[in-house]
């Protein structure tokens, strides 16, 4: 079923939104969500409006605003008599770590949910143990689930306290016939005492312990631990922008590029045109880059570094870029780097961000830098959750 006009005015029900807390916006209609987004949005950018002239462009939002995630989690955790002492699954009540169950999810793909509710299932017959956080013990931490877009790829990770799992084997084989789409099994070894989720030590239980999935025609690999968008149907319409934005440049720089995705697009969309160095401070995403590379078949004119981006920036006094692509983590980038950028002096930056107030913040310096903004527009990665991505262009005054 598509998503039609008359839909748009729809709202749809969970039973466990209050407690979640992950849709908080799940009981205003799709269609008011966006405007409300929109009107925020030109007020953050005020000011940058008003200095440059640009506007801020209606949010992109999605025709079918549902299943929308390809990632799903759930924290482990004992059960207890209410429970039937069968461990908890779910997600983390608002602002504790309680454990809601959840039976399905709206926003999640098709299966995901099935599958982390079977982990904990098998884990209890085989008597594998619920990590306890007060205690510290237990061997089940969490798992996490990624389902291909464009392919029918599914990555189950598990992540353990500890690198024992007892029963390994069979959990795979149970895991794996209940569910014939999982093509890989990954333990991930998290031992520290962290709300981080994953850790830094894979090891496969099955399968080629990475998944592929395609954005705008390119294949990509993607690891346990390498970041991926989780909603890939409006990366498409995030990357098609930061395209957009790069003009005729032939030579880019992609920063804060994980496993290279956006640079690995435009030179695929730029045919023979660009050339593309990325900057990645994950060994495992940068491996998964070169990787992508090769697979499109643009390792010649693409390649990719591991730093963090300020200090590689220090070391480019004499690097030329026709654009530069930045798509930082939520707290941005740094003033060293923007300064970074200046002095490189790209006809174009384009800024894609997942937190729009440290954006605008970033663009100060940029400006100050002598580039003006061009184009402002809002992409609904996360429909009913306040959460809005921005693709901002700017280019260099003369
Ligand atoms: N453009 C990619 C990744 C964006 S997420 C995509 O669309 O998939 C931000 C990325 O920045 C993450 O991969 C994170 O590991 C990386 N990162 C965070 N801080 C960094 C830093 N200081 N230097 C370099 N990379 C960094």
């Amino acid at each position: 079923m598509r998503y039609t006009e008359d839909m748009s005015y729809k709202t749809f029900t969970c039973s466990i939104a209050r407690r979640c807390g992950g849709c908080e916006l799940l009981a205003v209609p799709y269609e008011l969500q966006l405007r409300r987004k929109h009107e925020s949005m030109k007020e953050l950018f005020a000011r940058v409006t008003e200095q440059d002239g640009a506007t801020v462009e209606p949010v992109r939002g999605m025709q079918e605003p549902l299943a929308y995630r390809h990632k799903a989690a759930t924290p482990f955790a004992p059960g207890s008599r209410a429970t039937g002492n069968r461990m908890r699954c779910g997600f983390y009540e608002r602002g504790s770590h309680r454990i809601v169950y959840c039976k399905e999810c709206l926003v999640e793909a098709p299966e995901a949910r099935s599958v982390l509710r079977d982990v904990a299932r098998i884990a209890d017959e085989l008597h594998i143990s619920a990590y306890d956080e007060d205690r510290g013990r237990g061997v089940l931490r969490h798992a996490v689930v990624r389902m291909g877009y464009a392919t029918n790829d599914v990555l189950l990770t598990i992540v353990t306290n500890g690198s024992k799992l007892p029963h390994a084997a069979q959990f795979v084989q149970r895991m794996r016939a209940l569910h014939p789409r999982i093509s890989s099994i990954v333990q991930n070894v998290n031992d520290r005492r962290t709300n981080a989720i994953l850790g830094t030590r894979n090891h496969t239980l099955w399968g080629p312990g990475i998944m592929h999935d395609r954005l705008l025609g390119c294949e990509f690999e993607i690891g346990p631990t390498s970041f991926y968008q989780t909603n890939p149907e409006q990366t498409e319409v995030l990357y098609a922008l930061a395209i957009e934005g790069l003009g005729d440049a032939t030579s880019m720089l992609d920063a804060y590029c994980g496993t290279g995705t956006i640079g690995l697009c435009a030179a695929h969309a730029k045919e023979c045109d660009l050339h593309v160095v990325g900057v990645e401070q994950v060994s495992n995403a940068v491996g998964c880059a070169r990787r992508n590379a090769r697979a499109n078949h643009v390792n010649n004119r693409c390649s990719f570094v591991c730093d963090d981006a300020t200090t590689w920036m220090a070391k480019q006094s004499a690097a030329q870029f026709d654009a530069v692509v930045l798509d930082p983590p939520r707290a941005g980038s740094t003033p060293a780097f923007l300064e970074g950028v200046v002095g490189l002096a790209p006809k174009r930056v384009v800024y894609v961000s997942c937190n729009p107030v440290t954006q605008v913040r970033d663009l100060a310096i940029l400006r100050d830098g002598g580039y003006r903004v061009e184009r402002i527009v809002p992409v609904d990665l996360f429909p009913h959750t306040k959460h809005v991505e921005t693709v901002v262009t700017c280019s260099r005054s003369a």
